[in-house]
């Protein structure tokens, strides 16, 4: 059994996050934590808690998150000038909340994909 967290409540509008977007496979709203200018989650509305957890019947969903991204980005005027699509997975992900979702964030120049610290790479 997957277990819910806030994203499913925000999904069903049990708390009143604005959506930017919903269908019925995925939602999206703006992270509570902007990072940057822009800073949007785009979630599936079933709870699959992280990538390991997909399996091959949710292909849809994750083509139809990035579809989305697509449309967000245009629509805050990010598209041009770029920005990042991020999912994080498990610990060394830096994974917080166990409902998948993959991060936009954009709307300045976002630097350096990773800066590690104590990195033997
Ligand atoms: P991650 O570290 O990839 O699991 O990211 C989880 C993200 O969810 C963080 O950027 C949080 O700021 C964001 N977050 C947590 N709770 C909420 C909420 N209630 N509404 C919007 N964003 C949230």
């Amino acid at each position: 059994m997957n277990e819910e967290t806030i994203f499913s409540k925000i999904i069903r509008q049990e708390i009143p996050t604005p959506l930017l977007y919903q269908d019925e496979l995925v939602s999206a709203f703006r992270d509570i934590n902007p990072r940057v200018s822009t800073h949007i989650l785009i979630v599936p509305n079933k709870v699959i808690p992280t990538v390991n957890d997909v399996c091959e019947d949710d292909e849809l969903i994750l083509g139809r998150m990035i579809a989305v991204a697509k449309k967000l980005a245009k629509e805050e005027g990010i598209a041009k000038d770029g920005y990042r699509l991020i999912i994080n997975c498990n610990e060394h992900g830096g994974q917080e909340v166990y409902h998948l979702h993959m991060h936009l964030v954009g709307g300045q120049p976002l630097g350096p994909m990773l800066s590690l610290k104590n990195s033997n790479a």
